[in-house]
């Protein structure tokens, strides 16, 4: 275990989903969890701040907000999935804006890759990941093993020249 090449996570039935969009997708995002409410009030919901807060007035579902994009929401989000604690992701980015935060969202868009995240960026996609049959079910997503990268980096580094 300490030594395989991958680890596996298991992503529970219900699911801890993080909704986000920037401001020119965020009526967007707001019509689609409207649209698929019965599906989303069956899972744990958070957002970045502005975000979280217009889906949950709009569409009375719960939704835990973080900070404001602009001001680390992003980032945030980005340390619950390291932590474990957000496993699905829709994040509405603007391809036609650019943002204050873009490394934050480059560095969410990368930490959720490495974890193996489904994460949709756009509606068609998070139409897909919604129905898709692994949201009723289990599913085990497969990270890189840092416990084995980390013994064989010192290994390197420690052997002296
Ligand atoms: P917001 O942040 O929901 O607070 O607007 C989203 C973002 O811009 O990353």
């Amino acid at each position: 275990m300490l030594l395989d090449d991958f680890i596996y996570f298991k992503i529970g039935k219900k699911k801890h989903i993080a909704l986000i969009a920037h401001d020119g997708k965020k009526q967007e995002l707001v019509k689609w969890a409207e649209k698929n409410k019965d599906i989303l009030k069956n899972h744990f919901l958070c957002g970045t701040g502005t975000t979280a807060r217009l889906i949950s007035e709009q569409t009375e579902l719960p939704v835990k907000g973080y900070n404001s994009g602009p001001l680390g929401g992003d980032q945030q989000i980005g340390s619950r999935i390291v932590e474990g604690n957000i496993d699905f992701v829709v994040f509405l980015w603007d391809p036609l804006e650019s943002q204050p935060h873009d490394p934050d969202v480059k560095a969410l868009l990368r930490i959720a890759v490495v974890y193996d995240i489904p994460i949709a960026n756009n509606l068609a996609t998070a139409d897909f990941l919604l129905t898709s049959k692994f949201m009723d079910d289990e599913y085990d997503r497969k990270v890189e093993n840092f416990n084995k990268n980390m013994i064989s980096r010192i290994e390197k580094l420690s052997q002296p020249e």
